[in-house]
């Protein structure tokens, strides 16, 4: 069914939020859209790697002052044997993939003209308090549609004492730095060093840059910040200054499966990190957090609202599917050999392709016999490939 003077409260106003209210703001029938948000557009808010690898989604103009701010034309693969090595060595291979639409951003500018332009036309904007589960109660019982944006643990997860849909957590460090980047503004680098996650380097300009590490994996360093120096040093990246760090602790999960975590009867639906669509393999969520708020959106103005967790699944699942692989790669072989091989094998794919089409992935593996047999010459690795095509992902157990 159609909505009929329906009223929208967006809790969370980062990119999901936005993108949720910006999918309903013209639609037929939506009286009411309110983003509550804890924080203040105007103060820095968020700092992540900023890549956003489609910027077309953001309806924004490209510019410098809407936070667009380096135009990539793809992401550096540099895979190395691992961290006991000196800064000059050279990597095992590189692989450079394609991102056409591709920008690192500010994002804190990008959400703020977002949001500016969202409460022209109308969206009204509570901001700088955070939503209780008390008041999520009464939000929705007052509203139509709840859309939940408030990223991982979502609050419908607090609120309904379901935290444990979290089954672990990663840990992501990063900081915005000064240096010296003009030898691959256009290509960011990402550095995979023989552990289950990566550092990166990706600049804003030629002289500044937003730098990280993120572990993936059980087996992390004991000293997180030491780590990321060792690694700003190994890869060539200037040292952050250890006040600019920023230390995450990301939620793995939730459970992907779709009658989990939405709760259509409820009208609450839950949008990017707090639906656990982040890539579970390289950590990309802007783009995914933008398609489902724009999913949901469709879903509400052509009446089949309650479609929309499955629609959600089905659209992610080649995702899904590849993540699970990908990472299985990783962390089921260690063997920093073979994924340069891998890493070389996908020269000149896209990171589109290389997220989330599998097949375009599986066609050019196999081109390398030798490289395919060893992938799959392994018990864990076999398992994820059952697991990938029977949709048994690792956080629906
Ligand atoms: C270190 C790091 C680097 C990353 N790098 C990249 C990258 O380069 N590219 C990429 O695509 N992805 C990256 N990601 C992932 C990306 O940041 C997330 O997937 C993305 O932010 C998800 O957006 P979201 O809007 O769903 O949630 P969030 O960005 O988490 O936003 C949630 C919003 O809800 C608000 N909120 C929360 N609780 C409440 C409450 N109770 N009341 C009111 N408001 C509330 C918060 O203030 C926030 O604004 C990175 C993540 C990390 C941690």
């Amino acid at each position: 069914m159609k909505p009929n003077e329906a009223r929208v409260a967006v809790l969370g106003g980062a990119v999901a939020g936005l993108a949720a209210a910006h999918g309903l703001v013209d639609a037929e029938g939506i009286t009411e859209i309110r983003v509550f948000e804890r924080q203040e557009y105007d103060t820095k808010r968020v700092d992540c790697g900023e890549a956003i690898n489609d910027a077309t989604l953001v309806p924004l103009e490209k510019t410098a002052e809407n936070g667009f701010l380096n135009d990539v034309e793809g992401f550096q693969l540099r895979v190395y044997s691992g961290r006991d090595r000196e800064f000059d060595d050279p990597p095992l291979e590189t692989s450079d993939l394609r991102c056409d639409p591709g920008y690192v951003c500010d994002r804190n500018t990008v959400e703020r003209q977002w949001a500016r332009s969202l409460a022209e036309d109308g969206v009204a904007f509570e901001t700088g308090r955070s939503v209780s589960p008390d008041e999520y109660r009464r939000i929705v019982e007052a509203y139509d549609y709840v859309v939940d944006a408030t990223g991982q643990p979502s609050l419908t997860h607090k609120a309904t004492d379901a935290v444990d849909e979290y089954t672990g957590d990663m840990v992501a460090l990063n900081a915005t730095v000064d240096g010296e980047f003009g030898e691959y503004l256009r290509y960011p680098r990402i550095f995979f060093e023989g552990y289950v996650g990566y550092s990166w380097s990706f600049p804003k300009s030629e002289r500044t840059a937003n730098v990280g590490i993120g572990w993936a994996g059980d087996r992390r360093p004991d000293d997180y910040m030491n780590a990321f120096e060792a690694a700003a040093r190994r890869n060539g990246f200037p040292v952050p200054d250890r006040s600019d760090v920023n230390v995450y602790t990301i939620p793995r999960g939730p459970s992907l499966d779709p009658r989990r975590t939405h709760r259509p009867a409820d009208g609450v639906f839950l949008v990017g990190d707090a639906a656990g669509i982040a890539n579970r393999y390289q950590g990309e969520g802007i783009c995914q957090a933008i398609w489902s708020s724009y999913l949901l959106a469709e879903s509400i103005e052509a009446g089949r609202v309650s479609e929309y967790p499955e629609r959600l699944f089905e659209a992610m699942r080649p995702e899904y599917r590849l993540a699970h692989l990908m990472r299985g790669a990783w962390v089921e072989h260690e063997d920093p050999e073979l994924l340069a091989a891998v890493a070389k094998s996908l020269e000149g794919l896209s990171i589109d392709d290389v997220t989330r089409r599998p097949r375009r992935v599986f066609r050019r593996i196999v081109r390398n016999p030798t490289v395919a047999g060893r992938l799959v010459a392994d018990s864990g690795m076999l398992r994820r490939i059952v697991d990938s095509y029977t949709d048994t992902w690792e956080y629906a157990r």
